[in-house]
């Protein structure tokens, strides 16, 4: 079987990288694999998101037997990652990545090694479900970087991204869940720490976001594209026609979207944290943070993101709900790069 393709989706925390994966996830030929780089970094007696532990997840499970089948262990590979794409910092991890390939294969033997496994870890999922398209939704820039110098696979790299005061919003409302479950689960450890600021979550959401852009300049046009959350939710079935388009797949079948909804499979991701088992899934926008983030983390999101907002055509001053995509620049929801 040869090599599949494998698509790197880049972008930042709720900034709807996980919808992407599944809905794209879902056409033929196509699988979603989750977050990969996570799967060195999990207790293999924690469940994927199919709901099974790791290590008898019916994908995961397989792939580590392959992958490890060599005597290499989970620790190590783990620890080979640490070592040279950590996950904090990864702009930077990205850049010393590319100073290390530059002649085109890695002289440090562990990152060599390491990047032999994430070969051998795309491999393996194509060929244990049939894909020919494997879609990995771990965002870190760092990791498009090292997938370059694979000759021998083929990669693209999708940054999605979301305007930033809807992922600012979706954090705090995430981070507040999180809190009220631990609170519930250990009252007497007393109240949690608060929740990230408005402009912690901003912040993340452009070094993430120049990163993934810098990484993108790198690579031929034809192996980077850009697609805004927005246009996702809003035409699913021309942004994933378009997607698939662009890797060089042409499905025969595109999903039935006339409801609204989307029938989605069991997911396998790694420490997704969340099951994703089989869903009837409402595709539409979450617009919630035009109502519920305060006018003053809206300003400040604003003034932070401006220079990437305004490249990505999303407005100062939001239109009323559901009409976002009028007053945007980028209207196809698709750019290549320039
Ligand atoms: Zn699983």
């Amino acid at each position: 079987m040869p090599w599949p393709k494998v698509i790197i989706v880049l972008g930042s925390q709720r900034g709807g990288t996980t919808i992407f994966g599944r809905l794209l996830g879902e056409l033929e030929g196509f699988v979603y694999a989750g977050e990969v780089r996570r799967l060195w970094l999990s207790d293999p007696r924690k469940p994927c998101s199919c709901g099974e532990p790791l290590d008898h997840c019916p994908l995961w499970s397989r792939v580590l037997e392959r992958v490890c089948a060599g005597g290499v262990t989970r620790e190590e590979i783990a620890g080979w990652q640490g070592g040279h794409l950590s996950n904090r910092h990864s702009w930077l991890g990205a850049l010393r990545l590319l100073w290390d390939g530059r002649t085109g294969c890695y002289a440090d033997p562990e990152l060599a090694a390491y990047a032999e496994v994430v070969r051998h870890v795309y491999g393996a999922v194509a060929e244990l479900t049939g894909a020919r398209v494997v879609v990995d939704a771990s965002k870190h820039p760092n990791d498009a970087v090292l997938l370059r110098q694979l000759s021998d696979v083929r990669s693209y790299v999708v940054q999605i991204v979301r305007d930033p005061r809807g992922s600012a919003h979706s954090v705090q409302r995430r981070d507040a869940v999180r809190r009220a479950r631990r609170n519930r689960a250990a009252p007497e450890a007393g109240p949690d720490r608060a929740g990230r600021s408005s402009a912690h979550a901003t912040l993340s959401w452009l070094t993430r976001h120049a990163a993934s852009e810098a990484v993108r300049r790198l690579l031929p046009a034809d192996r980077s594209l850009l697609v805004r959350y927005e246009d996702l939710v809003e035409r699913p079935l021309e942004v994933l026609g378009a997607v698939a388009a662009f890797v060089g797949e042409s499905p025969q079948h595109l999903p039935d979207l006339s409801a609204g909804v989307m029938d989605l499979g069991v997911s396998h991701s790694p420490t997704s944290g969340k099951r994703m088992l089989a869903e009837r899934m409402p595709i539409r926008l979450d617009e919630r943070w035009m109502e519920q983030l305060s006018r003053g983390d809206a300003v400040l999101t604003a003034a932070l993101a401006w220079p990437l907002m305004r490249r990505y055509g999303y407005p100062l001053q939001p239109p009323p709900a559901r009409s976002v995509h009028s007053t945007t620049a980028v209207r196809s929801g698709l750019q290549q790069r320039r």
